[in-house]
């Protein structure tokens, strides 16, 4: 009697739809609580119908899409969860329209996202990838590895001095590098030099740190006109989103010496990188992993998944997107 009392009493674990591929730890954080529908919107759209109108919570990764139209056929959606702090595939005027909060998980990955923007960096300069293969290669005996270009003391610019870019900014003052940034409105508590657009700022660096949120805001903020000003010496390092660079321009801009190299962890259609891209010598590529270390992955996962807990406990968000 008391037991099936209790059982009556015992509410159902509230239905989240999972759009993303998601680090196992935190799917198995999911399943725990709550009853998980694996991106079941894509895989079974005629399970999809019948679920949705039960769904109260989204669980997404950053490079997540979740347009108007998704969120149109979940009713009752109380919350969504990013484990990534960027959501610019996330259509944030219908989710706003509806009143539905967003969380993210910022701050708790700006040291490996800002320890990858410099290690590009040092990459590209310094031809690391290529210099490793020299030597496994065997071609040391035969003659030393070709002069680079030098890093410490260079000039650095930063597009997008936020949370990142200012961890990155932190890093380079290590290098003696000489800091200045754009953004659209200056810090006023920072004392580096402002440049009112990327173009002018490029022209002013040797190296170009993209540390921007995506979307359609930036989209292509990094175009032919920012490389030719960056110039023939300069190497730009992206480490925010593909849409913000336009990658057709920075191939042909790598092709032809308009600068001198790049960086990248982040490309227009991942995870395709073009031949075009990945044939060139004077780019260094990471798969979009600047995140992607157990330690933040892990801090990451608490707070996607805190941020679901303190709702459904009548709590205040951890992270709300404001
Ligand atoms: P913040 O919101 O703290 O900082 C964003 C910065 O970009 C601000 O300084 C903002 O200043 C500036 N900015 C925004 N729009 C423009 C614009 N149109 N032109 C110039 N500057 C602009 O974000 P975070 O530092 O936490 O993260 C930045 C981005 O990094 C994320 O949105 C994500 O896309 C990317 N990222 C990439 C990762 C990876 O794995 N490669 C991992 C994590 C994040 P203002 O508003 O004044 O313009």
């Amino acid at each position: 009697m008391i037991l099936s009392n209790l059982a009556a009493k015992s509410p159902a674990k509230p239905d989240v739809l999972v759009v993303a591929k998601l680090w196992p730890p935190l799917m198995e954080a999911l399943q725990g609580a709550f009853t998980v529908h694996d991106r079941t919107h894509e895989s079974d759209p005629a399970a999809f119908a019948a679920i949705a109108p039960r769904i109260r919570a989204m669980s997404g990764g950053g490079e997540s899409k979740v347009p108007a139209s998704l969120i149109a056929q979940l009713p009752a959606l109380e919350v969504i969860s990013v484990f990534g702090v960027g959501y610019d595939g996330y259509d944030v005027a219908a989710i706003r329209a509806r009143g539905i909060p967003l969380t993210n998980t910022p701050d708790v990955l700006n040291d490996d996202v800002a320890d990858m923007g410099i290690s590009l960096m040092l990459m590209a300069a310094r031809k690391l990838p290529q210099a490793d293969r020299y030597v496994r290669d065997g071609k040391w005996p035969s003659g030393p590895f070709p002069l680079v270009r030098k890093v410490s003391g260079a000039r650095l610019g930063i597009v997008g001095l936020g949370r990142i870019g200012l961890a990155i900014a932190r890093r380079a003052e290590g290098f003696g590098m000489r800091i200045a940034y754009t953004t659209r409105t200056p810090r006023r508590d920072i004392a580096y030099p402002y440049f009112a657009s990327p173009a002018l700022l490029a022209a002013e660096v040797d190296f170009l740190m993209v540390i921007t949120p995506g979307g359609a805001a930036t989209r292509h903020l990094i175009n032919a006109e920012v490389l030719a000003a960056l110039g023939t010496k300069g190497y730009l390092i992206n480490v925010a989103r593909g849409s913000v660079v336009d990658q057709d321009a920075l191939i042909h801009a790598l092709q032809t010496g308009v600068i001198a190299g790049a960086g990248l962890d982040v490309y227009a259609d991942e995870p395709n990188v073009p031949e075009a891209l990945r044939a060139l010598d004077n780019v260094a590529l990471t798969p979009h992993a600047a995140s992607a270390t157990w330690q933040t992955r892990k801090a990451m996962a608490d707070l996607a998944f805190g941020n679901l807990q303190a709702h459904f406990a009548g709590k205040p968000l951890l992270t709300p997107i404001a």
